[in-house]
């Protein structure tokens, strides 16, 4: 059986995200696996190859494909036009797909953006983070607002008219008058997509043991819900759909196609290190190690690190967290036939509490977080 056909999600392909490893520079808050040893990325693609191949019988048509990273852009546009040529020689890459890249301001040219929009690619997403100078230098960020806005526009007349941008706010020491202003400018560049992140201040990162140390600005745990919240409304009154935590769309015709696939349980594959995979009902990761990675796939070996076999129990525990997460919500009658649960009559005072609380709503079959229940979702999932 291929994946897709076995899915605890809807009956959709699955989708391919493939993680690029290198960065040119790590930032101070970051934790995802990345390296810094560029001269290394001719033999990594080479190794991307054969992990794709082994996965070909498992894995065949993806209607979603994501080059995320670590920094894609990184590779100039032939060796992505290369390595999406592998792919396609590998699987099938159906023809209405949604096919996104991320991409670093600092490393675009107006060429660059025309020869990827050459490759077929149909949807950016660019890291834009900050429009104000100084907080771009504080995240130890490669670009500035000027080459941020360069790329926003190089991306519009390649054609493309599918652009994402992402924003960090809550920074420590940051005002709500500075995040409002990159909000704003956001707004008048008009991306399809907006995916705003808190700043996570992670104890192994080096902006993290700084906070730790005290050696920045204090960031009052009290503002999280005001930044949230100031967030949604400033976007949703410029026409954005708020449809998941994170993430606003110019239309639910613009939300990522790839993302939705996480969080209702599609199958999707991941390739290179520290990459997830998910058929339904497995999850396995690849090794977090660019080196042992290598090693791996020299001997024609799934790079696999671990795996997890997910029940029944444990998917529907899922589905509940990814659900509350989401805009659309959870619908009962599809949580039941899928999970053998009737999640109103098993929780029926704890959400009747929520709802009276104003954090979800209860109605047409279906439970859906309000502003409110998005803001705290994470606690909510986990009472
Ligand atoms: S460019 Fe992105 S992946 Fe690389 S270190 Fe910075 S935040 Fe992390």
């Amino acid at each position: 059986m291929t994946a897709g056909t076995m899915t605890a999600g809807r009956a959709q392909a699955p989708g391919l995200y493939i993680h690029f490893p290198f960065c040119r520079s790590k930032c101070g808050y970051c934790d995802f696996y990345s390296v810094t040893e560029t001269p290394l990325v001719s033999a990594f693609l080479e190794a991307l190859s054969t992990e794709a191949a082994l996965y070909r019988e498992e894995f065949t048509a993806f209607d979603t494909l994501y080059l995320g990273g670590g920094t894609p852009s990184v590779m100039a546009p032939p060796q992505v036009a290369a390595l999406l040529e592998t792919i396609r020689g590998t699987f099938t890459i159906l023809d209405h797909a949604e096919i996104t890249i991320e991409l670093n301001p600092a490393d675009l040219t107006r060429e660059d953006l025309r020869m990827l929009r050459e490759t077929g690619i149909n949807r950016v997403n660019i890291g834009v983070q900050s429009f104000h100078d100084r907080e771009l230098e504080f995240l130890g960020r490669r670009h500035d607002r000027k080459q941020a806005l360069s790329a926003l526009e190089w991306a519009m007349s390649a054609g493309f008219d599918n652009i994402g941008l992402d924003l960090i706010y809550r920074l420590p020491g940051q005002c709500f008058k500075d995040w409002r202003e990159s909000l704003a400018q956001a707004i008048a560049c008009g991306p399809a997509h907006l995916s705003c992140y808190e700043l996570e201040l992670k104890p192994g990162t080096p902006m993290g043991r700084k906070y730790a140390e005290g050696a920045l600005p204090e960031r009052p745990e009290s503002l999280a819900r005001e930044f949230f919240v100031e967030t949604s409304e400033i976007l949703e009154g410029a026409g954005y759909v708020h449809y998941e935590v994170s993430n606003f769309a110019a239309g639910m015709d613009r939300a990522s196609r790839h993302n939705q696939k996480y969080w209702d349980h599609t199958p999707y594959l991941g390739l290179g290190p520290a990459a997830h995979s998910f058929d339904g009902s497995r999850r396995w990761w690849n090794r977090s190690s660019l080196d042992a990675y290598l090693a791996d796939l020299r001997g024609a070996e799934r790079p696999v690190e671990g795996r997890e076999d997910l029940g029944r129990e444990e998917l529907a525990m899922e589905a509940l967290f990814l659900g509350l997460r989401t805009r659309d919500g959870i619908d009962l009658d599809r949580y039941a036939r899928l999970y053998g649960r009737d999640l109103m009559e098993d929780n029926r005072r704890q959400l009747e509490e929520w709802s009276r609380l104003g954090l979800i709503e209860i109605a047409h079959g279906r439970i859906r977080p309000t502003r409110s229940g998005m803001a705290v979702a994470d606690a909510l999932a986990a009472m």
